[in-house]
């Protein structure tokens, strides 16, 4: 589960990006987060998992406040966290399993030394979530020969290979066209039902929100204008 309290970010610019902010996404939801370029959608998202930090309010996860941690508290915290970006962030040059494989190791890795330190328990599991993404039969494929649906699968391996306890997801659909989009947000679905894994998506296309949401959160100028059901929102939001 997590919990923010109160959550406020105001950029050292004067921007007030955020304004107490508080919601609770419990276990297994799928949260679309949408609203107007500018909104704050990438500021909530970071303020989470504090590559933003927030100004004021608070962030649980789980038992543990993650507003408060410092250094490496913060690091081990961090990869409770599952990342998946819109750019995908794999490291072109090495293979979909080690891209899978450095899930574990946070979400900045890929360094092939680094890669020796994993088990068959480790490459068991990381192949058997190449196969709930369907890249199984491309797991020896450099990340940089795939399709942009097929990378948005490695991030999606990647991220679950590190056993998250929250998905946190920026404009994954971004850059992939319209079908390719609808079977990333069904993938992303499926799996937080699956594992039930609550999630947060920041992302500006409505109707895929909709469709592939147990709720949506709106946001509008650092503040929470809609809150509920996604088939409960309306054309002003
Ligand atoms: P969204 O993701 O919904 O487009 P953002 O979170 O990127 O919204 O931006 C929210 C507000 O914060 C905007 O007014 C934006 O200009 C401002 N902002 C975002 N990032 C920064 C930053 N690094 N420094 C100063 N202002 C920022
Ligand atoms: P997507 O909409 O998923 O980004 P693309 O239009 O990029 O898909 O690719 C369509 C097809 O071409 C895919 O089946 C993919 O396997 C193949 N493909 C795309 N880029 C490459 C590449 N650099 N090397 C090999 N195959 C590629």
């Amino acid at each position: 589960m997590l919990e923010l309290k109160h959550l406020s970010k105001t950029y050292r610019t004067g921007d007030q990006a955020l304004t107490d902010i508080g919601f609770t996404v419990p276990a297994g939801q799928v949260v679309g987060l949408i609203g107007p370029s500018g909104a704050g959608k990438s500021t909530l998202i970071r303020c989470i998992n504090r590559l933003v930090e927030p100004s004021r309010g608070s962030v649980v996860l789980g038992d543990t406040e993650l507003t408060t941690l410092r250094d490496r508290a913060l690091r081990k915290a961090r990869r409770r966290i599952g990342m998946i970006f819109q750019e995908y962030a794999l490291v072109e040059r090495l293979t979909v399993m080690e891209n899978v494989l450095s899930g574990r190791l946070g979400y900045v890795a890929g360094w092939r030394s680094f890669l020796r330190r994993f088990n068959r328990e480790d490459i068991a599991l990381a192949f058997s979530l190449l196969e709930k993404v369907g890249l199984a039969e491309h797991y020896n494929k450099r990340a940089d020969a795939l399709s942009g649906g097929q990378r948005q699968r490695v991030g999606i391996a990647r991220a679950l290979e590190q056993n998250p306890e929250l998905l946190l997801v920026d404009e994954p659909t971004a850059s992939l066209d319209p079908k390719t989009s609808r079977q990333i947000m069904r993938l992303i679905q499926t799996v937080c039902r699956e594992r039930n894994l609550p999630a947060i998506i920041n992302i500006h296309d409505v109707m895929l929100a909709q469709q592939f949401s147990d709720r949506i959160i709106g946001l509008r100028a650092g503040e929470v204008v809609f809150d509920g059901k996604p088939e409960e929102l309306t054309d002003d939001v």
